[in-house]
């Protein structure tokens, strides 16, 4: 029997919850969402013609603050998806240590189906129906797969117009010139990157020879791959939803990102100023990619795409998990046997929601930031918590995903009792 999304990551926290002497009540209180809102949204199309789109927002759990999290565009969008999400927000906020609780949101939509106009209404649309459930102290949106910063400005607009204010807080992810932070759109690579390199400074990885391999080459990947390849890592194989290239002298990163700036394709070319060249490469599908040796391992694309089905067969010896749950709960235990070191996504891609932080602390106070700041201050937290996660993993010996979520459940469970448990009233407790 196929098990749900919700399910698997419940399963994570149940693995994790032994390592902590925490109150029971306190996982069953995570394992909960808050609230799932479901709206239909109506979206009169360019040819004058009606049509719905479903739309989620869960807020999973706001112990410690305002709820945070994405909103993703996709045909395959669900309740059970966005359920899932919204509890990796929850432990990603905790594992950075931001003050933040975890959501999520989404349409059921094919976002490449739509015209720009459409578009807009849609978006402007979902934020008359969910106006009442988000806010720059309450649940605060930003971009996630097939989203970007143009539709965030959208959606700040529209609620900007119906609270009758002006409220950039509520939603992250914006355009600079509508409050956005600098440095947001490459925060998750980037994240992701400082991850990679803290891992190579602890096991004296050699750039040149590494090889690497990322699946899906949106927002995210393109970022992460631009700035490993910048350090001289040697990235083999890149794909998108149309499928792979792979060349195992490396592919020169800033040609492939203009290629596909241009073409909306992973082509295999080199750019020397102006011109572009096709170079030799070979054609791969998306699961032929994953199944390459090489040394590192990016899935940053879609969930559930190292299963039991494939696990065996992963070569890389490490995997960074830039995409949010690209492996299952069973495949974890295949790749812990065959001793394969996953980074997981509630630490490696953190680097999103902590930079939407730091806009939403600009935001607040109306002061903005360079540049420099920004990176040197994700930097920061990146590789102290990377430090902590790696260190807490050799500490209770087991893997780096068991020890974040450890990690971010004791942040969170501190809060908790700090409220309140039911240990607490029943005076159980000697302080
Ligand atoms: P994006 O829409 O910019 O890019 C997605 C990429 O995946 C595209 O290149 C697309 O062609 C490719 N893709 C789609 N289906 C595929 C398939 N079946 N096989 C291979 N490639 C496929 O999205 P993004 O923002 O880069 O997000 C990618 C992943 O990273 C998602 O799991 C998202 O939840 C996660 N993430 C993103 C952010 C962020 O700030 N952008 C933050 C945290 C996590």
């Amino acid at each position: 029997m196929k098990t749900s999304l919700f399910d698997d990551a419940m399963r994570r926290l149940e693995t994790a919850i032994q390592y902590t002497d925490l109150d029971p009540e306190i996982a069953l209180r995570v394992g909960t969402p808050k609230s799932c809102l479901q709206v239909s949204i109506p979206v009169r199309r360019d040819d004058g013609t009606l049509d719905f789109f479903t739309g989620y927002r869960v807020r999973h759990d706001d112990t410690r603050g305002p709820t945070k999290g994405g909103l993703r565009y996709h045909p395959s969008v669900s309740l059970d998806e966005v359920k899932s999400l919204a509890f990796w927000m929850t432990f990603k906020c905790a594992v950075v240590g931001v003050p933040f609780g975890g959501a999520k949101g989404g349409i059921s939509v094919d976002a490449k189906s739509l015209s720009p106009m459409e578009l807009e209404r849609l978006s402007r649309g979902f934020i008359r129906l969910v106006a009442d459930f988000i806010g720059p102290d309450v649940d605060i949106p930003a971009p996630d797969m097939y989203t970007n910063e143009r539709i965030m400005g959208w959606m700040m607009d529209e609620y900007s117009t119906i609270r009758r204010r002006h409220l950039p807080a509520v939603i992250t992810g914006k355009p600079v010139s509508m409050g956005g932070s600098v440095g947001r759109s490459d925060a998750t690579g980037r994240g992701a990157y400082y991850c990679i390199r803290e891992l190579a400074n602890r096991q004296k990885l050699d750039p040149a020879s590494t090889r690497i391999a990322i699946q899906g080459f949106g927002n995210a990947g393109q970022h992460v791959a631009r700035l490993l390849h910048k350090d001289g890592y040697r990235i083999v194989a890149v794909s998108d939803s149309q499928g792979a290239i792979y060349r195992p002298e490396g592919f020169d990163i800033p040609s492939l990102i203009r290629g596909k700036e241009e073409t909306r394709h992973v082509q295999a070319v080199y750019c020397d100023g102006a011109l572009c060249h096709a170079i030799d490469a070979t054609n791969l599908t998306n699961e032929e990619l994953l199944e390459l040796d090489v040394d590192i391992l990016i899935p940053a694309a879609l969930e559930n795409q190292i299963t039991s089905a494939n696990a065996a067969r992963i070569k890389a010896k490490h995997i960074v998990e830039v995409a949010n749950g690209p492996i299952t709960s069973e495949a974890d235990a295949v790749l812990c046997e065959n001793n394969i070191e996953v980074i997981p996504d509630i630490l490696a891609n953190a680097g999103g929601v902590t930079v939407s932080y730091f806009e939403w602390l600009q935001n607040r106070s109306g002061q903005y930031w360079e540049l420099q700041e920004v990176h040197e201050k994700l930097q920061r937290i990146m590789s102290r918590e990377f430090g902590l996660i790696y260190d807490l993993a050799l500490e209770i010996k087991t893997d780096m995903r068991t020890a974040a979520y450890v990690h971010a459940i004791r942040r969170i469970g501190e809060t908790m009792e700090a409220k309140g448990t039911s240990t607490y009233f029943a005076n159980g407790k000697s302080h």
